[in-house]
């Protein structure tokens, strides 16, 4: 069904496209050798080309056009043999070139795809336009004295990636669900790490409207936006906008927007620049860049299993539910750990077991898989112990409590607390006896028909048994007696 959103004149199409900027990882800057990590004291990262003194030459960092071509191959785009670099001219305080060096024409990928799930189950398919590196500026800081501003040049000519997407999204959600999917192929691949926090993502968001079956209207494009949710609020906070315009009879402007989250709105920053505004041309100083096919291939042939792909697997290899593959595989070192969990044991079970518990303890304990108190060694051998009927799948909960808070093995707790299951059927039937003579008035309306006495029956002698009854068991004895 399509998103729409309700106006005075009926429903209204939000048409949205993301223009992504992922910063690379790498040790250098994409045309110095300074360190590209983030933080560090103040100008401490920075080389005379990314001050931009008179006469430095730039020098391409190889390892950053490997990240996107390796970005590019994982979004199942076209790799560009041949692209170039070009100046942006514009002025910022914190761009001591006074031009960007960015690629206009020719980037290195082309139109790729990106496979989004939504919450219903709904595939979509979001069409990517292009990829291409570009530098990154440096920071003013404004804060650090009543009357002068300072700038550190430490992010000045770190490698960028910006990715821009067709305005093939539809809604809030898909936004979210795009920017979520990207995030984790960067991360598999290794190519960014997908800290929108620490700013090495951030997104522009493109907004239009239009009613169902129109040509696209004018957009305007809000500028960094630094969280998903944020993109997802400010896409519904300016279509309402754009559409209120619209209905009262003026005309959107082309123009670039703040999303400010404290109030909820947008407001104008600039009326949009055009690229003759920016005088682009090939940059002198740097060569066209022609990467051979062999190269291509050697990079493709270095790639890990990425996300849609691990997901199938899991699906096929597993026999897992569609929805807890695409849970288990939302980060590498959770897969990684499903996997040595389930390897040669009840596949599914583990997966309840990763999902649900060790996921409900990780939250509750505000840990990552990666500090996860139990390891998937010891996951697995609990698990062990429950397909081998040591001990049943409620006493199994209790041990998983112990595990996290002891660390012990889950063999060492059912020993300590003499956990094993009882499979013993002298000891069951005598149970099964007790419970019965004490509840006399019980068997006689159970034999009268009531038949969900059943379960109380069951629970009675797992009680007595102190829950460690083999229930199966536990079940047989007490039909064979009522
Ligand atoms: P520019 O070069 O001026 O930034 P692009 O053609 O590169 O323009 O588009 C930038 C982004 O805007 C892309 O992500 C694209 O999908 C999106 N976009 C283009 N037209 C529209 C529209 N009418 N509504 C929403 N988004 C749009
Ligand atoms: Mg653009």
């Amino acid at each position: 069904m399509t998103y729409t959103i309700e106006g005075k004149t009926g429903a209204w199409e939000i048409v949205v496209g993301l223009e992504v900027h992922a910063q690379v990882i790498s040790h250098s800057k994409l045309f110095s050798g300074a360190s590209a990590s983030y933080g560090g004291e103040p100008n401490t990262h920075v080389s005379l080309v990314d001050a931009g003194f008179p006469g430095m030459l730039p020098v391409l960092n190889q390892e950053c056009v490997a990240q996107a071509i390796r970005t590019g191959l994982g979004l199942r785009a076209r790799i560009n043999l041949e692209s170039r670099f070009d100046r942006k001219n514009y002025f910022y305080a914190d761009l001591p070139t006074g031009y960007q060096i960015s690629q206009f024409t020719h980037p290195i990928v082309g139109e790729g795809t990106v496979e989004i799930e939504l919450s219903d189950g709904t595939v979509r398919h979001i069409g990517i336009t292009r990829l291409h590196m570009e530098q990154d500026a440096g920071k003013s800081l404004h804060d650090q004295d009543p009357a002068r501003s300072f700038i550190d040049l430490n992010r000045a000519g770190v490698a960028l990636m910006e990715i821009v997407s067709e305005p093939d999204i539809r809604c809030p959600e898909e936004a979210g669900a795009y920017l979520r999917k990207l995030r984790q192929i960067l991360r598999y691949l290794g190519t960014c790490d997908g800290n929108m926090e620490e700013g090495s993502m951030r997104a522009d968001v493109n907004v239009s409207v239009r009613k169902a079956g129109e040509p696209f209207r004018t957009r305007c494009e809000i500028k960094n936006v630094n969280s998903i949710r944020y993109v997802m609020h400010a896409i519904e906070v300016e279509a309402t906008r754009q559409i209120e315009v619209w209905e009262d009879g003026g005309e959107v402007d082309q123009e670039t927007r703040l999303f400010d989250p404290a109030r909820n709105e947008t407001r104008s920053l600039r009326s949009k620049e055009d690229a003759h505004d920016y005088r682009y041309f090939p940059d002198p100083d740097l060569l066209p860049l022609v990467v051979e096919q062999a190269w291509v291939d050697e990079l493709e042939r270095g790639l890990p299993e990425l996300p849609d792909d691990k997901r199938d697997r899991f699906v096929k290899e597993y026999g897992i539910p569609r929805y807890d593959a695409s849970v288990l595989v939302a980060e590498q070192a959770i897969a990684d750990y499903y996997e040595e969990v389930a390897k040669g044991r009840d596949a599914r079970l583990a997966a309840n077991w990763v999902t649900g518990d060790l996921f409900g303890a990780l939250n509750r304990t505000g840990r990552t898989i990666a500090d996860s108190p139990i390891s998937a060694a010891a996951l697995g051998g609990m698990l062990d112990l429950v397909s081998d009927k040591t001990i049943n799948g409620k006493i199994a909960k209790e041990v998983f409590e112990d595990m996290l808070e002891t660390g012990d093995s889950a063999a060492a707790i059912v020993d300590r607390k003499g956990l094993k299951q009882v499979t013993d059927t002298g000891a069951i039937d005598a149970a099964v006896a007790d419970v019965m003579a004490r509840n006399a008035d019980k068997v006689e309306e159970y034999r009268g028909g009531k038949d969900r006495l059943f379960g109380f029956f069951v629970g009675q002698v797992m009680k007595a048994m102190a829950g460690k009854a083999n229930p199966a068991m536990v079940n047989e004895a007490l039909k064979k007696v009522l």
